[in-house]
């Protein structure tokens, strides 16, 4: 059999997994003590909840889902994204009922079908928070704060903040119609794809990766330009935060993110390190969402952080020194011996890696597999036991000493 993998999908093998625990840790600390909990929803749902959510006329939606039908014909979807599988928790379990305000974070895979490259995959993996029922400027800013935080408590340099606000049900009716009206006069060069989007969702054009469009996006109304009084005063009060907490940013009037359900706030964190791929964080505001849903009206916020970049970074930056505890081998000479070796095994493992050896194998065999193992040290469990006595050598200089047994546990402070 020819052995192959999907394109765009990848092992994380064991001397990648301590960043990804690292990641892991670093963030279910943090939000938990900004009172964030975890969720965890199914990997797939029903296709119906992205097109609704996430948008029918997303490229996500419109080119990058994984959907097929199961037996009985029903169209499934491997999530692209984590929101609307917490909204739908969210609506599913009543929890409006019981809990006016809630913070919730999630960490999982998520698919889309991309061209893949470095720092793009079509199985990747997100971080992300979800904070629902609140509607004022300062949780806009504490979620941009907590995304810098998780950042910098990893010691990551060379950030961005970029903001933009792109209103809300009351004002993106006039911006839209400007989009529409700006886009129109380029109808003849637009894709079809984009033609419909001019019809139905003239925002996402400016989304497009058409080497067309890209010159027009230049000139295109921008949503800044078209808000209401209470999205302006949302987006200054912001900022305001922003600048208070002394955190840079930039606003940039372009940025529109490529999902459907945002309104006021948008943001992404981004990294002059990645090349094409500089995106490590996007969220923002998604007051319609719930109600989106057939939910009571409840505004939502939230952001996802990409994990595979996160690493691309923290390697490129040289973060990440990951230590294990030296490794001990406990070498067994007879069966009568294993009671006495577990024990030592046991009281070693609170500081040690430790690997048994086995009585069934001669002592030399047993040390070709402490050689084989890369082990620190071996203990040699034999005889001497019946007199408290162990022979302990480091298994790099050589060097042998002899240790009572109680003194075990001050391993650490033998020196070799
Ligand atoms: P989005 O859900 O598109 O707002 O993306 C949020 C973050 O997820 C991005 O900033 C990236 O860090 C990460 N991300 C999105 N798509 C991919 C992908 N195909 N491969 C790797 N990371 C991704």
């Amino acid at each position: 059999m020819n052995l192959g993998i999907p394109r765009g999908v990848q092992d994380i093998l064991p001397d990648e997994t301590p960043f990804w625990h690292l990641i892991e840790n670093t963030a279910r600390n943090l939000f938990e003590k900004y009172n964030y909990e975890e969720i965890r929803t199914p990997i797939f749902e029903f296709t119906e909840l992205f097109i609704k959510g996430t948008g029918e006329t997303t490229d996500i939606v419109m080119k990058e889902m994984y959907t097929f039908q199961d037996k009985k014909g029903r169209s499934l979807t491997l999530r692209p994204e984590g929101t609307p599988g917490v909204i739908r928790a969210y609506l599913m379990n009543k929890i409006y009922a019981t809990t006016p305000i809630w913070k919730v974070y999630y960490i999982g895979p998520m698919f889309r079908y991309e061209r893949p490259q470095a720092g793009r995959y079509r199985q990747f993996h997100q971080l992300g928070v979800e904070v629902l029922g609140r509607k004022d400027p300062y949780i806009d800013f504490e979620i941009i704060n907590l995304a810098i935080e998780f950042l910098k408590t990893l010691e990551l340099e060379n950030l961005e903040v970029e903001i933009n606000s792109l209103g809300c049900t009351k004002c993106r009716p006039a911006y839209r119609e400007a989009l529409k009206n700006y886009f129109s006069q380029y109808k003849d060069i637009l894709s079809p794809i984009d033609q419909e989007r001019l019809e139905r969702n003239p925002l996402r054009i400016l989304d497009s990766k058409d080497e067309k469009i890209i010159p027009l996006k230049e000139n295109a109304p921008q949503p800044l330009d078209f808000l209401c009084d209470d999205c302006k005063n949302h987006f200054e009060r912001v900022l305001n935060y922003m600048n208070e907490a002394d955190l840079s940013f930039k606003i940039s009037p372009k940025l529109v993110r490529g999902l459907d359900y945002y309104t006021r706030t948008v943001f992404e964190i981004t990294t002059t390190s990645l090349g094409a791929q500089n995106a490590v964080v996007g969220g923002g505001r998604y007051d319609n969402l719930v109600e989106t849903y057939g939910g009571p009206s409840t505004p939502g916020l939230g952001f996802a952080l990409g994990i595979e970049r996160l690493i691309l970074l923290l390697k490129q930056q040289n973060k990440i020194k990951i230590e294990r505890p030296p490794l001990i081998f406990i070498a067994i000479e007879k069966e009568k011996h294993v009671k006495k070796a577990m024990e030592i095994a046991k009281s070693l493992r609170t500081n040690y890696r430790v690997e048994m050896g086995s009585p069934e194998e001669s002592l030399r065999t047993q040390l070709k597999w402490a050689d084989k193992l890369n082990s620190d040290y071996v203990i040699f469990v034999n005889q001497g036991i019946e007199n408290n006595i162990l022979k302990i050598k480091n298994f790099k200089t050589g060097e042998e000493k002899e240790i009572k047994i109680e003194d075990i546990k001050e391993l650490q402070h033998v020196v070799l």
